[in-house]
């Protein structure tokens, strides 16, 4: 995958501060406070940092955590995955294979086919409705 890299001032030109936040700072958005944790419309989940299609509407789930959740990437080559120590916890995050923004989380406790929750801030993703 050839990488997406910018400066930080790009960065902060393109994305919104709160989109900055999450992609950027590995921040995360409210649990059910993000737009995509409810969306059901069929289509595909792009990066809000570099347009790379990430997830695909046919693999997402109802979790009830609060962030939207699939369970595996439209791709696997489009997410890449790194270990996280912060907050005292040892969890995997996602990352745009792209750009590498901050995406999410993937957690072994999702449903079948995978087994995996990809839970991820609606404000890492950009939605395009299928035509
Ligand atoms: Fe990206």
């Amino acid at each position: 995958m050839e990488k997406l890299d910018l400066t930080d001032a790009e960065w902060r030109d393109r994305l919104t501060p709160e989109q900055y936040h999450v992609l950027r700072e590995a921040g995360t958005e409210r649990a059910f406070g993000g737009k995509y944790n409810d969306n059901h419309a069929d289509g595909v989940y792009h990066c809000a940092g570099c347009g790379l299609p990430l997830f695909d509407s046919r693999d997402k789930y109802d979790s009830g955590s609060g962030w939207p959740s699939f369970t595996r990437p439209i791709d696997e080559e489009a997410v890449a995955e790194k270990t996280d120590q912060s907050h005292g916890m040892v969890r995997t995050e996602s990352l745009c294979a792209r750009c590498d923004g901050h995406l999410g989380h993937v957690f072994p406790d999702g449903p079948p086919p995978t087994g995996l929750r990809y839970c991820m801030n609606s404000l890492s993703l950009d939605f395009e409705e299928r035509e």
